[in-house]
């Protein structure tokens, strides 16, 4: 059975203080209150060790929200997957929405971090989904399929466990507006057939597939529920406590 996963994006928020209280709160839920669910926080990586200091004792997973494809040398601002797996930190969000509208980020470069993360035993969740203008073209499974196979096709993955998809349709992060049920469904059917496609069935079914977008403690059990739902990527409600404790709870 897939381990469900609640993962917050802080994105760029929170001072320290505040990100440390939420990490803090976090660990009222040791490993034995979550058997089938993993908490991760994607931070900003000045925060990276904060995190990592804080919740080394505890189940919890510490992501940086982007990762180099580059090994090392000049390329001044960025972070290697070798870097984030000697900080002690489990892994990176890859190919955001953001990173993709603001960062020219795109399906050739989401692959080579990939790669490299899955490569040192890393966690890599990349996040694929449409803009609402291909949605109302109904272009949105096209773009999608192209996201996955760009990104995916030509390596080998050992581990499966660590290859994580967040769909994200762009129109639903931040807006408060949420995908319904019937087009969440629809959607995670449709990426496990695609994933099935690249890698077989069987470990198409190792994948975590996570639905983002204004996921909230209102929403979060009905999402949850949806199969081949196995979890979420949840930036705004992931900014206070109690709010991403709800949505952990309902994923138990
Ligand atoms: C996100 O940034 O990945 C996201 C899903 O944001 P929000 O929950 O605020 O829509």
């Amino acid at each position: 059975m897939r381990k469900k996963i609640i993962a917050g994006n802080w994105k760029m928020n929170l001072n320290p203080e505040e990100a440390m209280c939420i990490l803090e709160r976090s660990k009222m839920f040791p490993a034995e209150s979550l058997p089938n669910t993993e908490i991760m926080f994607a931070v900003p990586a000045l925060y990276a060790m904060m995190a990592e200091n804080s919740l080394r004792e505890t189940p919890h997973s510490v992501l940086v929200q982007d990762v180099s494809f580059q090994d090392d040398g000049a390329f001044t601002g960025e972070i290697s997957v070798n870097m984030v797996k000697a900080s002690g930190l489990q892994g990176a969000l890859v190919a955001h929405s953001e990173r993709r509208e603001y960062h020219n980020e795109n399906n050739i470069s989401a692959g080579k971090k990939i790669k490299k993360l899955l490569d040192v035993d890393l966690v890599a969740v990349y996040c694929i989904g449409e803009k609402l203008e291909s949605r109302k073209n109904k272009e949105e499974k096209q773009i999608v399929k192209t996201q996955l196979t760009e990104a995916l096709s030509g390596f080998e993955v050992r581990n499966f466990d660590r290859l994580v998809i967040a769909y994200e349709p762009v129109w639903a992060i931040g807006t408060g507006e949420v995908a319904t049920v019937e087009q969440i469904s629809e959607m995670h059917h449709f990426i496990r057939e695609e994933l099935s496609k690249l890698f077989g069935a069987e470990n198409a079914e190792k994948i975590r597939i996570l639905y983002g977008g204004s996921m909230k403690p209102e929403n979060a059990l009905e999402i949850i529920q949806i199969q081949d739902v196995d979890g979420g990527l949840i930036g705004g409600a992931s900014l206070k406590f109690d709010d991403f404790k709800s949505i952990i709870l309902s994923s138990i």
